[in-house]
């Protein structure tokens, strides 16, 4: 009887297993044809300095325009998209696209507003990785300051010799470096001095709990502190609340980025409303968070 039982269960969960795969393949299908299509979109995201709500850069999200079920965040398909080997070649057009929108901006912002743009796991080992973001730049005409890599702290747990070179001549060409979703993967401490970061932001889990949750707080503190005493740029990710960005600010973090100020919105919408200068949006009349 047991071994019946085990047949059995063998049997139910090939079935499952068959109809994920299969749904993995249609969606591979269907996502190489949006990339053929043209139906990925790039939506932008204001970083924001927290004192003047001024813009200092957007971070580009990838979104799929899908002819039938609408605008899909990437949570339902990136990852089908990583592991069935598409990745190189969205992330490359990913890559184009974000430069060519950052490099037609125009603003009156002391500092340029730069772009970032996420790098998954898959690209990041790329055979070529550094030749795509330089073809990147140089198709576009975007200077390497006004690019931002975000790599999640996973992908960094690993790093080769090879891709520590990679990530030195990147940085050596004046490419920011961003550790992203940082305080939820488990790479030591020292990861951080290890590689040529040029930014840490802050996981969204500990800035919507910092408020409630002491030990969310410390761990904010303690980010903002270690990248203050190495001389990296920090940005508080997923700030919804007046309260957050206020308590943000007393613990000395400058930049932030999330829904009090912005949702992704469209390109056209970003750079009518959002870049500095055009003040249509928050940017003219903006109110520091304690002001409210
Ligand atoms: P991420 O890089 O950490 O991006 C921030 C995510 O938090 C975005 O979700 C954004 O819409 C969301 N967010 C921003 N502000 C707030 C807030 O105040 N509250 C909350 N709850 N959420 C906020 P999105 O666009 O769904 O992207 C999810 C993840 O997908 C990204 O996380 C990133 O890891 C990945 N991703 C997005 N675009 C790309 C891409 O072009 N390439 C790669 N490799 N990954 C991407
Ligand atoms: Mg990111
Ligand atoms: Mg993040
Ligand atoms: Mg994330």
């Amino acid at each position: 009887a047991a071994k019946a039982g085990g047949k059995r269960r063998a049997v139910v969960y090939s079935d499952v297993h068959r109809e994920r795969a299969l749904r993995a393949v249609r969606l591979e299908a269907e996502l190489r044809r949006a990339l053929e299509l043209g139906e990925l979109r790039l939506h932008l995201q204001p970083v924001v300095d927290i004192r003047t709500g001024a813009t200092i850069a957007a971070e580009a999200l990838v979104r799929w325009q899908h002819p039938q079920r609408g605008l899909l965040p990437p949570g339902e398909w990136l990852d089908v998209a990583e592991r069935c080997g598409l990745m190189p070649e969205l992330g490359a057009w990913v890559l184009d696209e974000a430069c060519t929108l950052a490099a037609a901006w125009t603003d009156d912002a002391p500092r340029p507003v730069t772009v970032h743009v996420n790098v998954s796991a898959r690209q990041l080992e790329q055979e070529g990785f550094v030749d795509v973001v330089r073809g990147a730049l140089v198709r576009s005409g975007l200077a390497p300051e006004r690019l931002v890599l975000e790599f999640t702290e996973t992908h960094l747990e690993e790093v080769s010799d090879a891709l520590l070179q990679d990530l030195v001549s990147l940085r050596e060409s004046g490419i920011g470096l961003a550790a992203d979703d940082y305080g939820t993967g488990y790479s030591p401490l020292t990861r951080i001095i290890e590689l040529p970061l040029s930014m840490i932001k802050i996981d969204k889990r500990f800035v919507g709990d910092m408020l409630e949750d002491v030990r969310s707080r410390a761990i904010v503190t303690t980010l903002v502190r270690l990248g203050q005493s190495l001389g990296l740029e920090v940005v508080a990710e997923g700030v919804e609340t007046p309260q957050q960005a206020v308590q943000l600010s007393e613990l000395g973090c400058a930049s932030g980025q999330g829904y009090l100020w912005s949702r992704p919105v469209p390109p056209e919408e970003f750079t009518a409303r959002l870049l500095p200068g055009t003040g249509t949006g928050y940017g003219g009349s903006y109110r520091a968070p304690w002001a409210l």
